[in-house]
């Protein structure tokens, strides 16, 4: 399908699911994500007049982005990928939102990294709702601590995000997450991919991550 056309669509499933909901869609930010995919895909939807982008790997956005920024004004990218506290300084001068913050270690690396450039990006703290470590995200018991520890160092904390286990019913965890944020004070969540995104909007999500459902399948990672 043609990206400025699977574009509307999502939009049009957005504003469905918003109305149903009682909100407003202008709460929903899509943010489309664009991993493994090169310029010649993300383009046409640039061309489409979007301008929110999200990645999972430093290194990915490095090469692709610099150019695609130099093409497109106002450009927005965000990181939705595991971050390791080395990378941290390079997340920082690269994006402009940070989804994956979820360890002590990482809190130092970005309060340092975010110092030393002068450049304070907003972070989600994410959140292990499934028990399933090797995802990332911080432990459900540690979140208290986690989000102390950040507010001390100055991160702007704008919510939380969460990647809920891939063959359960997303919904209760999407439920889950929006207690812990409202019980931290946080209001934005991060929640909702291709299939699923419309019950994170009725769930309270204010960033959806979509990828597969704007730009196809990805191909498999190689091993
Ligand atoms: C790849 C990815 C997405 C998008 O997944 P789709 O199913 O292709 O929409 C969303 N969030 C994270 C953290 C991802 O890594």
């Amino acid at each position: 399908m043609n990206a400025a056309l699977a574009l509307t669509e999502i939009h049009d499933r957005i504003a469905r699911a918003c109305k149903i909901a009682r909100r407003e869609p202008a709460e929903v930010s899509l943010i489309a994500i664009s991993k493994t995919h090169g310029p010649e895909a993300i383009a046409p939807l640039l061309d489409a007049g979007h301008r929110v982008f999200g990645e999972n790997r430093v290194q990915e956005a490095a090469a692709k982005w610099p150019d695609l920024r130099e093409r497109y004004e106002g450009v927005e990218l965000h990181l939705v990928g595991q971050l390791q506290s080395n990378k941290a300084e390079d997340a920082a001068r690269l994006f402009d939102c940070i989804h994956s913050l979820d360890r002590p270690s990482l809190v130092t690396a970005l309060a340092k990294a975010f110092d030393k450039i002068g450049r304070q990006i907003p972070c989600f703290v994410q959140v292990d709702v499934g028990e399933e470590p090797q995802k990332g995200g911080c432990p459900v018991a540690d979140l208290p601590a986690l989000l102390a520890q950040a507010r001390d160092a100055s991160i702007p904390l704008i919510g939380l995000m969460c990647v809920p286990p891939a063959d359960l019913e997303p919904a209760p965890f999407f439920a889950f997450l929006d207690k812990l944020a409202r019980d931290n004070g946080l209001g934005s969540l991060s929640m909702g991919m291709s299939s699923d995104f419309e019950t994170a909007i009725m769930l309270g999500a204010t960033h959806v991550r979509v990828g597969s459902a704007l730009f196809g399948e990805r191909a498999a990672p190689p091993r």
